[in-house]
């Protein structure tokens, strides 16, 4: 009898183990990284931790899907994209749009509002003057960055809440979004990848990164910064938790005129390239408010560029000035994500 009692529970032991690591087995975490793929204009790529292996794929499907999206909407050089409609007509009648770009121009208001008119998304027809001059192998004419100037400004722009309209005080206004959509379509990414009930992960779309969770056994996400006087060399490595970092800089983007080179960040106040810094890096809760405040940063240089994200709670700045000198200029709470070199 005893002996019988005893091969049962034996038996029941050897069952729940067996119960236990298969389900523990075929439960694990996996990790999946999407490979490089062009969205935007600019390569993109999604590495996350989910239950299984077809949740992950499911998930990264359905975070591209939304960056797709995103990308049809807001993109300055496709046709029939929402905001082409708008730059299409707005200048003669105020233009109904949805509510998700609405909200993206309202918010790019705001970082225009803090950054003193440094990141304005009317910037269009400056940057579609320089594009055309560059292709052009000149520079444009002081006659044409005055036209171009007078179409600038987010003062001069009428958005209708009530009606959810755009509409241009001027004739020929543009705007561009290419200073903030990356890092809106990061957010978003990152958000649909959470719903689909992703474990952590990270999205990066042209050096545009926010990551979420910790990778397994791991902390902190480790984040590369490319160092703006060599493209294959790692300056510095972040780590980050729930944050993003965004990056802008002349070394990235820039057309050459005669020898010249020429940042893609336009100054607003000059209608022309901005010229100081050759890399920023800023660290924030959010892409969005990281893509733009780097191109703010970008515009107002060290000086009013540290005091405007001094200012700012949970916002960091690491700043490479032009030329040769290796220098690293940092807000007083950057230090705390960057890794010490050994
Ligand atoms: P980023 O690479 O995020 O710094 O964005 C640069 C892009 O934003 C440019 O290619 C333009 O499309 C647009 N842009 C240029 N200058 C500005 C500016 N001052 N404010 C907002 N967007 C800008
Ligand atoms: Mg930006």
């Amino acid at each position: 009898m005893k002996d019988k009692i005893l091969k049962l529970v034996l038996g029941l032991l050897i069952a729940a183990t067996v119960i236990i690591f298969v389900y523990r087995y075929t439960n694990r975490p996996v990790s999946l990284d999407s490979g490089y793929r062009l969205v935007m204009g600019t390569q993109s790529h999604i590495v996350i931790i989910a239950k299984n292996e077809e949740s992950a794929r499911g998930a990264v499907d359905v975070a591209y899907g939304r960056i797709e999206q995103i990308e049809d909407m807001m993109s300055f050089h496709r046709e029939d994209s929402a905001l082409n409609e708008v730059n299409r007509w707005a200048s003669k009648r105020a233009v109904r749009v949805n509510e998700e770009l609405f909200d993206l121009i309202k918010s790019a208001g705001d970082y225009w509002q803090i950054s003193n008119g440094a990141f304005d998304v009317t910037i269009g027809s400056v940057v579609e003057l320089w594009q055309n001059a560059s292709l052009e192998g000149r520079r444009p004419t002081n006659e044409e960055l005055a036209a171009a100037k007078s179409k600038v400004g987010f003062d001069k722009l009428v958005l209708d809440e009530a009606n959810r309209t755009v509409r241009f005080k001027r004739e020929g206004m543009k705007l561009d979004l290419g200073g903030i959509a990356k890092g809106y379509a990061v957010d978003e990414a990152v958000e649909a990848l959470k719903e689909y009930g992703a474990v952590a992960g990270l999205v990066d779309i042209g050096g545009e990164i926010r990551c979420f969770g910790n990778p397994p056994g791991e902390k902190y996400y480790t984040v590369g910064l490319q160092d703006p006087a060599a493209d294959d060399n790692i300056m510095m490595l972040l780590e980050l938790k729930d944050k993003a970092v965004a990056t802008s800089g002349n070394y990235r983007r820039f057309v050459f005129i005669d020898g010249k080179r020429y940042s893609h960040i336009m100054d607003p106040a000059a209608a022309g390239s901005s010229k100081g810094l050759d890399s920023v890096s800023i660290i924030s809760d959010s892409a969005m408010t990281a893509d733009s405040l780097a191109t703010a940063v970008s515009v107002l240089g060290t000086r009013e560029g540290l005091e405007l994200i001094e200012n700012l709670s949970g916002t960091e700045a690491i700043i490479i000035p032009s030329g040769n000198s290796q220098e690293v200029i940092k807000t007083s709470g950057a230090g705390a994500y960057i890794v010490p070199k050994l």
